[in-house]
């Protein structure tokens, strides 16, 4: 019989209460995909787990295979995020993160590029957060879902950008910027249309650079809301899609 012990690299994405003294623990591991776990007397003032499994925790554990919940064996922390929880903003970005994943990635399917994408932001969490950073992952969750915005061309008319037929909206159902005749997005800025592009081209790192560079223009509060803004609604769309489409199978599966 095969041993229904396994251990993984996971990070915590979140927890939430069972019963007296027990957590469940929702982790995004390495190899196993998203595994909900109990971790049995978390909530005992001398539990063995400490405070090691916070949601953003960077940990080895150990699991054992339930039959309808596996059970937290061990841990062992990687790398603590205590930096973060000091920090209202960070705290809120990671929250932000943590969510997408856990809303976006299915239970028990392996996803070893989400995982490294959100190892990367959680180490762009705790050395420099910025509220850029959710709008960037948030995109590239997107983007390794397939789905990629159209900046180049109108999704009306197919027509390129020009002097005198420039991009003015951004239609999140249709996934792309639109043209002035075509418009039926909400309105997107000539600047906040550029940090679009340079996130989706991966600069992140250009981009938070500049932002903490003292000489440099800094970004603006209006073009950064109006960037993640239209990055939750993006994803928003993405997740409704998916979730309709979900519904039609199984009706069909069900029939
Ligand atoms: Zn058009």
């Amino acid at each position: 019989m095969a041993s229904r012990l396994y251990r993984d690299a996971a990070i915590v994405l979140r927890t939430y209460r069972l019963g007296e003294s027990d957590r469940i623990v929702v982790f995004l591991t390495e190899n196993h995909g998203k595994v909900r776990a109990v971790a049995k007397g978390i909530r005992k003032t001398r539990s063995r787990f400490g405070g090691r499994l916070e949601p953003l925790s960077y940990v080895n554990v150990q699991l054992h295979r339930g039959s309808s919940l596996d059970v937290v064996s061990q841990v062992e922390t990687i790398d603590a995020s205590s930096a973060v929880y000091g920090d209202l903003d960070a705290m809120t970005e990671a929250s932000a993160v943590l969510e997408a994943v856990d809303r976006l990635v299915p239970d028990q399917e392996p996803v070893p590029q989400t995982f490294r994408m959100l190892l990367g932001v959680r180490r762009t969490l705790i050395e420099r957060p910025s509220p850029l950073v959710v709008p960037a992952f948030l995109w590239k969750l997107l983007a390794a879902e397939g789905v990629r915005p159209e900046l180049d061309q109108c999704v009306g008319c197919g027509a390129d950008e020009s002097a005198d037929h420039p991009f003015v909206a951004f239609d999140t159902v249709r996934g792309g910027v639109q043209c002035r005749s075509c418009r039926t997005g909400g309105t997107i800025g000539a600047d906040a249309l550029a940090l679009l592009r340079d996130l989706l081209g991966g600069k992140l790192g250009a981009v938070l650079d500049a932002a903490h560079d003292p000489s440099g223009q800094r970004l603006g509060d209006p073009i950064v809301n109006e960037v993640a803004d239209l990055a939750t609604r993006s994803f928003e769309a993405h997740v409704e899609k998916r979730l309709r489409s979900l519904g039609i199978f199984e009706r069909h599966d069900g029939a």
